[in-house]
C-alpha cells in the first residue's frame, strides 16, 4: 500500500511533519477518518440573503469571539474593531494575513466580491489569525505558530461565528457556506495531502495543513472549553506540544457508527432506524453498560415509540452519538428516563430529550 510508505528523512513532507510536531502514522489515521459532510442542498425558492457589510460582519466576530474565548476579551475587541483590513474584487483575490512582528499588528486582505457567506466566513478566518498572531505575540513575542495550529485556530473562530448566529436566518447560509468548503479541505486538499504520503519528491504545499486542522477544529472537544481554546490561540510555537494529545484524544473517541442521511420522515421505517441507531449504540456502549436482557432493552424502546419520547442524537457529522426516552422527575421536571451518550455530550443528549418531551402529545392526549 503506497500510504505506508516510509517517508524520506529530507523530504518536504519530513519537515512539514516535524515543523508542526506530527508523524507520518498520526497524519495517516487523521486522513483515514476525516471526510466532508454531506451537503445540504440549497432550496431552489429559497431567496438569495442580502448582502452583507464587513462592518457587520466584524462586529459578529467581536461578539462571536469574545464569546468564545472570554480569557482574549480585549485582544479580540481590539483585533476586530482596529486591524486593517484590505477587500479585494478581483478574480484572483484570495485571504491573506500577513504578521508584522510583535510591535505591529497584522494586516488582513480578503476576498470580497458579494458580502455572500464565503467573503464573510473568509474575513472571520483571517480576523481569528490575527487574533491568534497577537495573543501568541504577547506571550512569546517574534515566534511565530505552526502552520496547522495556525489553522486550527482559525477555523475556531469560523466554529464561533456559525455558534453565535445559529438563530439568525444569516446563520443557516454561513452554515451551508461552512459545510461545502469541508468539500475543499476534508476532500481536495487530503488527497493532495494523501498523495504526497505516496510521492518522497513532492514539493510543499500550504494546503497539507487545512485537513488535519479542519477535522481537528470540529473533533477535539476539548476545544469546545473556552479556556482551552482561549489557551491554544495564545501558544505560539508551543502550539504542537497542546495538539498533539488533542489530536490522540480525538482519534480515540472516533465514532464509528456510519451517518443517518436519511430524513425523518413519520412512518414505520423511522422507527425501525431508530431501533436499529439505539441497538447499535448499546452495543458500542460494551462494558461500561449493565447487563440487560433484549425483552427489556426492546421495552424501554416501544415504550419512547409509542409516546414519542425516543429521541437520537447526531453529532455534525450526522452520525448517531446517543439515545434517549424522554421523562419527568417526581416533580415534573424534564429527566431522561434513559440515556446513553457513547459518542457524545451527555448533557447535549439530556436536552434534546428535554425538547422531545416537550414536542411530543401529552399522556393520555386524544389520539
Ligand atoms: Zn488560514
Amino acid at each position: 500500500m503506497p500510504t505506508s510508505l516510509p517517508v524520506p528523512p529530507d523530504s518536504a513532507l519530513a519537515l512539514w511533519l516535524a515543523a508542526n510536531g506530527l508523524d507520518a502514522d498520526l497524519v495517516r489515521a487523521v486522513l483515514a477518518t476525516a471526510v466532508p459532510l454531506a451537503q445540504p442542498g440549497r432550496a431552489a425558492d429559497e431567496p438569495e440573503p442580502a448582502p452583507l457589510s464587513p462592518a457587520l460582519v466584524r462586529r459578529w466576530c467581536a461578539e462571536a469571539f469574545g464569546a468564545a474565548w472570554p480569557a482574549l476579551s480585549e485582544t479580540v475587541r481590539r483585533t476586530c474593531a482596529d486591524v486593517a483590513v484590505v477587500l479585494d474584487d478581483g478574480p484572483g483575490a484570495r485571504p491573506q494575513i500577513h504578521d508584522h512582528g510583535p510591535d505591529a499588528a497584522p494586516t488582513i486582505k480578503v476576498p470580497w466580491r458579494r458580502g455572500d457567506a464565503r467573503d464573510a466566513l473568509a474575513l472571520a478566518h483571517e480576523l481569528a489569525h490575527a487574533v491568534q498572531i497577537i495573543a501568541s505575540h504577547a506571550r512569546t513575542p517574534g515566534a511565530a505558530m505552526p502552520p496547522v495550529a495556525r489553522e486550527v485556530c482559525a477555523f475556531l473562530g469560523e466554529r464561533a461565528l456559525l455558534a453565535h448566529l445559529r438563530d439568525r436566518s444569516e446563520g443557516c447560509a454561513l452554515r451551508t457556506a461552512h459545510v461545502a468548503e469541508d468539500g475543499v479541505y476534508l476532500g481536495e486538499d487530503a488527497a493532495t495531502l494523501g498523495a504526497a504520503f505516496a510521492d518522497p519528491q513532492a514539493g510543499y504545499d500550504y494546503r497539507w495543513n487545512y485537513p488535519v486542522a479542519r477535522w481537528l477544529a470540529r473533533r477535539a472537544r476539548e476545544l469546545s472549553d473556552p479556556g482551552e481554546a482561549a489557551a491554544l490561540l495564545s501558544s505560539g510555537p508551543d502550539a504542537p506540544a497542546r495538539l498533539r494529545p488533542l489530536i490522540h484524544a480525538a482519534l480515540a473517541a472516533q465514532n464509528p457508527l456510519p451517518p443517518v442521511l436519511a430524513r425523518d420522515e413519520p412512518g414505520p421505517l423511522v422507527a425501525y432506524r431508530q431501533i436499529g441507531v439505539a441497538a447499535a449504540l448499546e452495543t458500542a456502549r460494551g462494558e461500561e453498560s449493565e447487563p440487560e436482557t433484549v425483552e427489556a432493552f426492546y421495552e424501554a424502546l416501544l415504550d419512547g415509540l409509542r409516546e414519542s419520547r425516543l429521541a437520537i442524537g447526531l453529532d455534525e457529522e450526522a452520525r448517531p452519538f446517543g439515545w434517549a426516552v424522554a421523562g419527568r422527575d417526581g416533580e415534573g421536571r424534564p429527566q431522561a428516563a434513559r440515556l446513553a451518550a457513547p459518542f457524545g455530550d451527555p448533557a447535549a443528549m439530556e436536552a434534546l430529550a428535554a425538547r422531545r418531551l416537550e414536542a411530543a402529545p401529552a399522556a393520555g392526549s386524544a389520539p
